[in-house]
């Protein structure tokens, strides 16, 4: 257990986390709303330091990052825990549930990526935002070893946190999971405007690829998903968009996507971006 980062002091042993956009306020004895940041006598700790429910060594295409170290293998951490709660939610084995897990350390996760000579470490699984502390020892580690260091993640984090992060790291997948606000907060618990924000800020300082799940009966509407692609084609032409299929999980039993919409609407993503991907068909 490790004492966090972005929080600060209120009254009654309080503390207010700054980490992600839903800024909780913590009382004592209690953790934040992802379940993996709790107040101890009004000090703040992460619960997930170097606790990883997953190590693998993936292709790099399949974070999926096409346009950064392609033909590549990448070591792949994950622990658990997540601050948004997508109700069709992929990965909710290690994001809603805590799961068996390995502690290593920073030091032994670089160790592991020189040891099976692989270029980078990805951050991956579950949100690397709510384990953000052994993110960040990892990655300044990892650079100093010249590692690449890519993080695969929601982009519900604060503009200050994230800043904070970005030396630090090379490539993003940012999944942008609707263009619709209330959908947003219906679907996933979560906000559109930090995830644009994200989106923005990531695109100045690293490579970026957005990954926009299409949901039956969630966002599987054309004219929405016209207005997405617009908007990152206002970021840059350039900037690569994967879509990708949904299958039915957790509390979610809507069919799984129509591949051939998804495919449509790729044709439809093409006039607006350079690279669209289909994914996980
Ligand atoms: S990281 Fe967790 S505790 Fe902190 S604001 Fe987000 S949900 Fe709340």
């Amino acid at each position: 257990m490790k004492e966090a980062l972005f929080y600060s002091k209120a009254d009654n042993l309080d503390v207010k986390c700054h980490l992600c956009p839903h800024q909780c306020l913590i009382k004592q004895g209690h953790k934040g709303l992802c379940g993996v940041r709790e107040n101890r006598e009004g000090i703040l700790y992460t619960l997930n330091y170097g606790k990883l429910s997953a190590i693998h060594i993936d292709p790099i295409e399949k974070k999926p990052l096409h346009h950064f170290m392609s033909g590549t293998n990448t070591l792949s951490v994950g622990s658990y825990g997540c601050n948004l709660n997508c109700q069709y939610c992929q990965n909710y084995s290690i994001s809603k549930k805590c799961p068996y897990t390995l502690y290593k350390s920073p030091e032994e996760v670089v160790t592991m990526a020189i040891d099976n000579h692989l270029p980078s470490i990805s951050f991956t699984y579950n949100e690397p935002t709510i384990f953000y502390e052994a993110v960040l020892d990892t990655a300044k580690l990892a650079k100093k070893a010249g590692l690449k260091t890519i993080m695969v993640t929601n982009g519900f984090i604060t503009n200050e946190a994230f800043e904070y992060l970005l030396p630090y790291i090379d490539a993003v997948n940012i999944d942008l999971k609707t263009f619709n606000q209330q959908t947003y907060k219906k679907f996933c618990y979560g906000d559109l405007e930090p995830v644009k924000e994200t989106i923005r800020i990531a695109y100045k300082h690293a490579h970026v690829e957005v990954t926009t799940l299409i949901v039956t009966d969630m966002n599987d509407n054309e004219e929405e998903l016209t207005r997405l692609f617009h908007w990152l084609s206002t970021i840059d032409k350039k900037l690569v968009l994967h879509l990708s299929k949904y299958y039915p999980n957790y509390n979610y039993h809507a069919p799984q996507t129509d591949t051939q919409f998804i495919y449509r609407m790729a044709e439809k993503a093409k006039q607006y971006l350079d690279y669209v991907y289909v994914g996980n068909v």
